[in-house]
């Protein structure tokens, strides 16, 4: 096993470490430089990066091209006020309306994905003069309090969001372990159905019902045909607006322009971020002459400082251009469907791999511990993480610890999906040999050691803890709650 030398990546944790505020468990490998789909640290190591950064360099990291028209960009304009429009944003708005799907031809440009939901969010209570919004169970549109409410995350944790009421979320539509114990397709969407019907009980008016083409962050969960028809159809018939989340699934991701166009719907909102950007924070939301005559009529603002700014316009149409001049859209569905063929051949070999799933190059794996039963094995995203790490391949995984998420820049190479893949073979060898702990997996830098295993305080906290349920009255008192149960 390959250990990369990280000496001089621990030594500026060391001596800068201690002015970061820990808002992550950041790896030991500080960063010094991008090119295509390879990231290079401080001690020269290169990984390749199968998670385009945070899903967003679409392009590969630094492409030349984004790289030149920005360049070209910075010293006419980059910031407006937000009453004022510049050229890039008008041409911004015209290319954009040229790649949307039905009529959603009307767009404003924004920089990060929450904020992107949360306008949209307004824009569908706007237009429909309701407040009600529905996510999914297992659904991430960001990282607000309207957004986390909608999603997964809400509610838990020491930093745990207040619940937002007239908020709720439908059943997730995962049928490798469906909620609602059916099967596709003869269950005819029953989790649909039986969200409907709690639905009634948590929100009184619906005005968004929102949702990703791929469910990522929940666990790259894709939802089966005909299931967003059927959502678009019970949105209808609340009417209310369908939003659909193209965060990571938009700007060629999944071999389209748009995820949504694999679900043969036209919502009447979308927006977009990540990939839009290729690595600049870039996001936006688009949608129908319909829905903005609505909001001119009722009267709608969204002031941002960065809103409608020159900058992400400008690199808005460099992504567009670019993907377009590329071939990008069909490279991602035939290097998708390559990935995917050599996944399958690890399914093949590996039984603990249940399912490979996913469009273009946004893949999921997902690993049991027992075949037969679908046990899940949470532990081997963290595993997996650590030992493709240690070996030169940069991959996440999921709120659900036993799916990866694939999701390289849509200029990977067919040897580097093969790098990857024999990367990944060894990795799952190794993993299941359980010669590797997830202790001895995680960065070794004290800051994220600090973070995931807590200080003094919170050893400390542990240890009272510990004295206190095996002293006599914490016993007692452990005996008497048990006897009071029926
Ligand atoms: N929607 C989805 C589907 C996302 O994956 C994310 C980011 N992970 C967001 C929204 C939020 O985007 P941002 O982090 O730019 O606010």
């Amino acid at each position: 096993m390959s250990h990369l030398n990280l000496e001089n990546s621990l030594r500026q944790w060391n001596e800068f470490g201690e002015f970061v505020l820990m808002a992550m468990p950041y790896d030991d490998h500080v960063i010094v430089k991008a090119e295509g789909c390879v990231v290079v640290d401080s001690d020269g190591n290169e990984l390749l990066d199968l998670t385009s950064g945070q899903f967003c360099a679409v392009l590969g990291h630094t492409h030349p091209k984004l790289i030149e028209r920005v360049s070209a960009q910075l010293p006419k304009v980059v910031h407006t006020s937000s009453n004022q429009i510049s050229l890039p944003v008008l041409e911004a708005a015209a290319k954009l309306a040229s790649i949307a799907p039905g009529g959603l031809k009307k767009s404003l440009i924004l920089s990060t994905g929450s904020e992107a939901n949360e306008c949209a969010l307004r824009i569908a209570k706007t237009a429909t003069g309701k407040s009600g919004t529905v996510g999914f169970s297992q659904g991430y549109y960001g990282i607000t309090l309207a957004t986390r409410n909608a999603g997964i995350g809400w509610g838990r944790g020491p930093a745990a969001l207040p619940a937002l009421p007239n908020t709720a979320r439908l059943l997730t539509p995962y049928c490798l372990r469906c909620p609602v114990g059916a099967k596709y397709p003869e269950c005819d969407f029953l989790c649909l159905k039986t969200s409907e019907e709690v639905l009634q009980t948590q929100v009184t008016d619906v005005a968004a019902f929102i949702v990703e083409p791929i469910l990522s962050a929940g666990g790259m969960i894709v939802p089966p045909p005909g299931y967003l028809q059927r959502l678009q159809e019970l949105a209808r018939k609340h009417d209310a607006l369908l939003i659909v989340d193209e965060a990571q699934t938009g700007f060629g991701r999944t071999g389209k322009w748009f995820g949504v166009e694999h679900h043969g719907v036209v919502p009447d909102i979308i927006t977009f971020c990540k990939n839009a950007g290729g690595g600049f924070p870039v996001a936006g939301v688009m949608t129908t002459d319909v829905v903005a005559r609505k909001l001119a009529a009722r009267g709608f603002y969204h002031l941002s400082s960065h809103q409608a700014d020159p900058f992400g316009a400008v690199v808005l149409s460099a992504v567009i251009d670019i993907v377009t001049e590329e071939g990008l859209l069909e490279e991602a569905a035939q290097k998708g469907r390559y990935f995917a063929d050599r996944l399958l051949e690890l399914k093949a070999k590996w039984p603990v791999i249940a399912d490979v799933r996913g469009m273009g190059l946004m893949l999921g794996v997902e690993f049991v511990r027992d075949p037969r039963t679908l046990e899940a094995a949470p532990e081997m995203g963290h595993l997996l993480r650590g030992l493709c790490l240690r070996q030169g391949l940069h991959l996440n995984y999921t709120m659900l610890g036993q799916v990866l998420r694939l999701t390289p820049p849509l200029t990977i190479t067919r040897s580097q999906i093969d790098f990857a893949v024999t990367v990944l073979d060894k990795a799952i060898g190794d993993a299941l040999s359980g010669r590797y702990t997830a202790e001895e997996l995680s960065p070794a830098n004290r800051y994220t050691r600090r973070l995931t295993r807590g200080g003094w305080p919170r050893k400390f906290a542990q240890y009272a803890e510990k004295l206190w349920l095996t002293s006599p009255q914490g016993l007692i008192r452990i005996l008497r709650q048990k006897m009071a149960r029926p």
